[in-house]
């Protein structure tokens, strides 16, 4: 597996600041996860993906089998829908509501948190 981003680096926005880093690291590495930064995907064909350097500027092509694309996100909300007919109280916070980054999701907790 190999995870491709334009970015100098994985979970630059604030997930290296959280305790999981470590943890996530240990086993993409233990399971041989290719990471590849500073790189974009310039197009996706049947068993291949050309990949550029966002620098450098030089492609190559890779082999695959599946492409997961990292787009636009959508909040999911049906676990509390489902949970709200049964007049429980129930708050919303994090991606569910809108999806963000880890420091919304633990900052939109910790307030209702306080709240409760
Ligand atoms: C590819 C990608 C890269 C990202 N990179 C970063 C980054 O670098 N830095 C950063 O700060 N943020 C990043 N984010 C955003 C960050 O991951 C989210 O904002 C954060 O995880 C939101 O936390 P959450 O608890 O709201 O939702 P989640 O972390 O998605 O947790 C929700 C949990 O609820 C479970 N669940 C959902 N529905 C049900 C159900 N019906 N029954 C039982 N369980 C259910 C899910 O399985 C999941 O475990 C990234 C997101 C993606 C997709």
């Amino acid at each position: 597996m190999e995870i491709v981003t334009p970015f100098p680096k994985l979970g630059l926005i604030q997930l290296d600041l959280t305790l999981q880093w470590p943890y996530l690291m240990s086993r993409l590495h233990s399971a041989s996860v290719r990471i590849t930064s500073d790189t974009i995907v310039e197009a996706i064909e049947v068993g291949t993906v050309k990949v550029t350097h966002v620098y450098s500027r030089e492609s190559r092509t890779i082999a695959v089998d599946h492409v997961v694309i990292i787009s636009a996100r959508i909040p999911n909300d049906e676990l509390y829908q489902a949970l709200a007919a049964h007049s429980l109280d129930l708050h919303r916070i994090g991606d569910c509501l809108s999806p963000l980054d880890i420091g919304n999701a633990i900052r939109e907790g910790y307030e209702v948190g306080l709240a409760l």
